[in-house]
């Protein structure tokens, strides 16, 4: 069974991570094959909760794209460049293809071979010179070895058919000949007291003992078949190395890494058939037939606290979507086939995870207990947030007695573990959740630092003023403000740029200077973005 990916958006916060992380345990319990996997580095808050309960950190996924190694392409489709022409044709012709990969004794590519370079060959070529091994034309004229002195076999094919007398006056046989010859005995003397390199002998004729002894001492090699001298003769010449008829020795081939959809472009403009498939290290894996592509095996992907195609994976369009969980607003995704959707307005997609394990009855256990009650306390701020409903809290409450903690002081050392300012400079601060809004041409931009440490900006406030300057200048933007929440005080610092001021002062209706802390605000969405909004419309 393929396995599912689960993941959340990019950036991924602990709603993301720790949901996957469920969601995938229970798919698991329930016979599926799943695995979680995150579209970014996990964050500080979320490696604490990891840490914190044991739970091994989700691969990262680059992207959904599919490859070539997800088509079903004719893998382990090659040959190797010592096997006979014969053999490469019969490979081909039982699986229907029109070309082979060969590959040396290394495993690495060397060439395509196409049954239009097998008929130009046969048919324009006299093929006269062998260049191949002992054990291919044994194979090819299933033949039976009567003598063998080399393993490589390089020669003229000669034809006994005249009459021995004849013969024997009008042919100079040579040391680099390959007689071809029936039960003619003073040809076979002849050609073994001459040093032929072989002797194959048709019809399953007799060979005299005396006439092997010479062929020993000569170093003659001899082969016997029950084939005709007309068979043989067809024959012989296909038992070369399939190496000797490569004509196309850099032909267009692809890695399996590669994505589908590049090979479809090229393929555009090339107009192939076959492509061979190779690795990295350029050993070949096997042969694209390009009409394999019509078949595709789409990865398969289920969608945890987003649902939005933007926020989503690299090439989600090639995946197949089988199941949403969230708690978002409904983006703009479409699917093919009917999907299992959850969609509910809780504080955290780790509520709704919670909320499917008491569906299905599986038991949670402590860890994932742990890693769910960290995305719902992460979300909704220690259920602080106004997003938060009585779902949450009474996930929470169950999830944090078997995790063993407790949720509030967990909570606090979780945000706090994930708000800590050490080795961010001011724009990580202003960038780490920023969005930006768009309205009646009017840009403005909203980055939310949650933060228990508020005392650190305010040394440094006047740069941070600075910052978010430079950022509006540069973007042409009316409003950048930075709003520095603190939950455990239940509001936020906001910080703008200097010629936003009149911007927020309408917004909180008095004077509001850099750094004023703004009680019971801590949603941008909820508290500020409808504030900010009705101003820039007017
Ligand atoms: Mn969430």
């Amino acid at each position: 069974m393929k396995k599912t990916l689960i993941f959340g958006h990019k950036k991924p916060d602990s709603d993301s991570v720790m949901s996957a992380i469920g969601l995938s345990y229970l798919k698991n319990q329930l016979g599926d094959n799943t695995e979680p996997r995150v579209l970014g580095t996990i964050n500080k808050e979320s490696t604490y909760a990891l840490n914190y309960f044991n739970i091994e950190p989700p691969k990262y996924l680059n992207d959904v794209k599919l490859q070539l190694k997800d088509v079903n392409y004719h893998k382990g489709f090659f040959i190797k460049d010592t096997d006979s022409i014969y053999d490469g044709y019969q490979k081909m012709l039982k699986s229907e293809l029109t070309g082979i990969p060969v590959c040396k004794s290394d495993g690495t590519f060397s060439g395509l071979v196409t049954i239009k370079d097998l008929s130009y060959t046969i048919i324009n070529e006299d093929i006269e010179d062998l260049y191949t091994s002992y054990d291919n034309i044994l194979k090819v004229l299933k033949g039976e070895e009567i003598n063998r002195c080399s393993n490589d076999i390089v020669g003229k094919l000669v034809v006994a058919a005249y009459r021995s007398t004849t013969f024997m006056s009008n042919v100079n046989l040579e040391r680099n000949h390959i007689l071809i010859v029936g039960d003619r005995h003073s040809v076979i003397e002849y050609a073994v007291n001459s040093g032929v390199k072989l002797i194959i002998l048709t019809g399953d004729s007799m060979i005299k003992d005396e006439h092997i002894e010479i062929a020993k001492q000569n170093n003659v090699n001899i082969i016997r078949t029950s084939f005709d001298a007309y068979r043989v003769s067809r024959l012989v010449a296909l038992a070369s190395y399939i190496k000797t008829m490569i004509r196309i020795y850099n032909p267009a081939s692809f890695y399996d890494t590669d994505f589908v959809s590049d090979v479809i472009d090229l393929n555009n403009k090339l107009k192939h058939t076959n492509y061979p498939v190779l690795d990295k290290k350029n050993h070949v894996l096997g042969l694209l037939k390009i009409t394999d592509l019509s078949e595709k095996h789409s990865k398969k992907v289920i969608l945890v606290d987003h649902n939005e195609p933007l926020q989503s994976v690299d090439g989600l369009e090639e995946a197949e979507i089988q199941e949403i969980f969230d708690h978002h607003a409904l983006g703009s995704i479409t699917t093919t086939n009917p999907i299992n959707f959850r969609n509910m307005a809780v504080g955290s997609t780790c509520t709704i995870v919670y909320t499917f394990f008491k569906e299905t009855n599986i038991e949670i256990p402590k860890k994932i207990a742990g890693a769910l009650l960290t995305g719902i306390l992460s979300d909704t701020l220690i259920l602080k947030s106004p997003t938060a409903t009585p779902r949450d809290r009474v996930a929470v409450e169950e999830l944090s007695r078997i995790a063993e903690v407790d949720y509030h002081e967990y909570g606090m050392n979780l945000l706090k573990s994930g708000t800590s300012l050490e080795g961010m400079t001011k724009e990580d601060v202003l960038y780490q959740d920023y969005k930006l809004f768009t309205i009646n041409d009017k840009k403005f931009s909203i980055g939310q630092y949650f933060t228990m440490n508020f005392e650190e900006i305010e040394k440094e406030i006047d740069q941070y003023v600075e910052v978010l300057d430079k950022v509006a200048e540069a973007n042409n933007f009316t409003l950048v403000a930075l709003y520095v929440t603190d939950i455990i005080k239940d509001g936020s610092y906001v910080i703008y740029n200097t010629k936003g001021k009149n911007i927020i002062d309408i917004a909180y209706n008095k004077d509001v200077p850099e750094g004023y802390f703004i009680d019971g605000c801590l949603s941008r969405k909820k508290h500020i973005v409808p504030l900010i909004m009705p101003i820039l419309e007017n």
